[in-house]
């Protein structure tokens, strides 16, 4: 098809520019995966608007300003002298802003709760061969337990409250970004600001950013 994407894609990155988002690694990732690949062949011409589209299974792809914003968020309020680290995003949907995360953090494991999508995004992420991106099918939100795990979670769909489970899978410094409240939600970053050892309790600082509009979390299993 006559789609010019790499033009389309580096308009997009002048528009989040625009928008405000500064961090080079952030825009260098968003510049690097083609958006258009991860969507319905009738959406691609559409796919680099700043827009949610949709992906099937009542579901949509992130809006490009909220995926580069959310990691944007969560690389400001990690440590500056530490090389970014595992991650997890919780609402793998099609494997859009799994690929991003890749692109920016040493190690990504993206869950999805719906199977037709988890296959999907394996599809979609298969020709860019990202070593570092494991792909999960499973409920995000039932905790693998593994305390201290992660330095940053992405939630790519909406809770009402903050999810205090998977507060306990990031290290200590480590960073949560998630679209919480309802009916309104905003972008909330949670940072662990203790808790390096057993007998220090972890402490947590949170704060608001942009009013966002996601899909919500759902709990189980879908085929
Ligand atoms: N990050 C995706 C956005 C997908 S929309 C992208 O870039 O395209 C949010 C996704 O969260 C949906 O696919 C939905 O099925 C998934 N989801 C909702 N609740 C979940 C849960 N508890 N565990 C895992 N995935 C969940």
């Amino acid at each position: 098809m006559g789609l010019d994407s790499d033009r389309l894609r580096e308009r997009m990155i002048q528009r989040l520019r625009d928008q405000g988002i500064q961090n080079v690694r952030v825009l260098k990732a968003m510049a690097f995966v083609p958006r258009h690949q991860f969507v319905d062949a009738a959406l691609a011409s559409r796919a680099y608007e700043d827009s949610a589209l949709p992906i099937g299974h009542s579901q949509t792809i992130s809006q490009p300003y909220v995926v580069a914003r959310a990691i944007e968020l969560a690389l400001s309020h990690l440590p500056f002298d530490e090389p970014p680290g595992r991650v997890l995003e919780v609402g793998g949907g099609c494997g859009y802003q799994a690929a991003v995360l890749a692109k920016v953090f040493a190690e990504v494991y993206s869950v999805e709760r719906i199977a037709g999508l988890h296959q999907q995004a394996r599809r979609n992420l298969f020709p860019l061969a990202l070593p570092n991106l494991h792909l999960l099918h499973g409920d995000g939100l039932s905790s693998a337990g593994r305390s201290g795990f992660f330095q940053a979670i992405f939630l790519a769909a909406g809770m009402p409250d903050i999810p205090l489970d998977l507060l306990r899978e990031l290290t200590s410094g480590g960073v949560l970004v998630a679209p919480i409240g309802s009916p309104r939600q905003k972008l909330v970053v949670v940072r662990v600001t203790s808790g390096e050892t057993q007998s220090d309790r972890p402490t947590y600082e949170r704060r608001e950013f942009d009013e966002v509009s996601y899909v919500p979390i759902l709990r189980g299993l879908q085929k």
